[in-house]
């Protein structure tokens, strides 16, 4: 099942979002790695470690998933096949209201500078219809978004095309502002965004007259999503950088795909299991035979037993779905369902009778017979 967040955080199961954010402040103190020069590796580690735990239960979807599926199921979905890493932390202001700044450690342990949150394009949400034999198999699908896309004009610089673009004076081309505190043995670098060149580091001379210097466009764009087998409804796939782009310079948001499944009529899903509802006609049910089913396009002839009762289920080993990613699949389940003839020609209500007197149905003085 992998790590246990709940237990990481030291909170129940159905903690609400002020109780986990009050844990992880409590512990993101106690594991500051400024804190703990003596075992600062440890402390690292551990604060990694709430910090990852923090970014999926403070988050609904990320939280449903992992509670569904576990610390694996989030590899692939929420995090890179690789699990979670600092890039996808998105809770830095809360760091920065616990310790007031971004302390220094930031730099060398998180790998990357002490920086502001970047300007972030904000991130898109599309949905995706699947059929069922692609959550088999995996599929291909494209997905077109209408979202802020980069200018084609200035190709995102905000520049007219020929107009000069200038390093910014102020902040010398980095966008950031830095203001170094002391307080007691901690120093805190705050870096702010230059308020000259708004973070972009250039000043530009004349702006773009298509996107008028935002570097953006309203647009639509495509993109080819692999699906990747075992996906289950209302599964959200992460693709980092194909959302909105921000305006100015800064990194564009992450686009979510959501899965949705095309269940075929009475058919429906549990676990890795396929359950499917059945027609057996009322001779086949007793005397056996085969049935025809036509499920996910492909045809089979499935084998009934004499004395086949309704109600009962046939089980098709390995026929189900495989779990995310690939795998093992599960079963198909069938619900066998005795088709009854509604209309009778006259000499099959007689053959009808005669079987209900052979199997000493009138005897039993039921209202058959009267
Ligand atoms: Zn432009
Ligand atoms: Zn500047």
């Amino acid at each position: 099942m992998g790590k246990d967040y709940y237990e990481i955080l030291g909170v129940s199961r159905d903690a609400t979002k002020e109780e986990i954010k009050r844990a992880y402040r409590r512990l993101a103190k106690k594991y500051h790695p400024d804190l703990n020069p003596e075992n600062r590796e440890e402390a690292e580690e551990k604060f990694k470690e709430i910090s990852e735990a923090y970014e999926v239960l403070m988050d609904d979807k990320k939280r449903e998933i992992y509670d569904k599926y576990g610390e694996e199921g989030l590899k692939g979905r929420v995090f890179n096949e690789g699990g979670f890493t600092w890039n996808d932390f998105t809770h830095f202001s809360d760091l920065n209201d616990i310790f007031g700044g971004f302390g220094d450690f930031f730099r060398d342990f998180f790998g990357f500078s002490s920086a502001p949150r970047q300007n972030r394009g904000r991130d898109i949400a599309v949905r995706v219809n699947v059929d069922l034999k692609d959550v088999i198999t995996g599929v291909d699908k494209e997905v077109k978004v209408k979202t802020y896309i980069t200018c084609p004009v200035c190709h995102g610089t905000g520049a007219a095309p020929g107009s000069s673009v200038k390093t910014c004076p102020a902040c010398g081309g980095t966008g950031q502002k830095k203001v170094v505190k002391r307080m007691g043995p901690i120093q805190f670098v705050t870096v702010t965004t230059c308020d000259v060149c708004h973070g972009t580091g250039k000043i530009i001379e004349k702006p773009c007259p298509e996107c008028k210097g935002t570097g953006r466009v309203w647009g639509e764009k495509t993109y080819k999503v692999h699906i990747p087998p075992g996906v289950r409804e209302d599964d959200a796939l992460r693709i980092r950088g194909k959302g909105e782009v921000p305006e100015g310079a800064g990194v564009s948001g992450d686009l979510y795909v959501y899965v949705h499944i095309n269940m075929p009529e009475g058919v429906w899903i549990d676990g890795l299991d396929i359950h499917k509802n059945i027609s057996v006609p009322y001779p086949i049910a007793v005397l056996g035979g085969e049935v025809n089913i036509d499920f996910l396009d492909n045809a089979q002839k499935i084998k009934i037993s004499p004395g086949t009762q309704g109600g009962s289920t046939l089980i098709v080993k390995g026929m189900g779905l495989p779990p995310f990613g690939g795998g093992k699949r599960g079963n198909l389940i069938l619900h066998v369902r005795i088709e009854v003839p509604k209309k009778l020609s006259k000499k099959a209500k007689e053959l009808v009778k005669q079987l209900a007197k052979e199997l000493d149905v009138e005897t039993k003085k039921s209202w058959f017979s009267r």
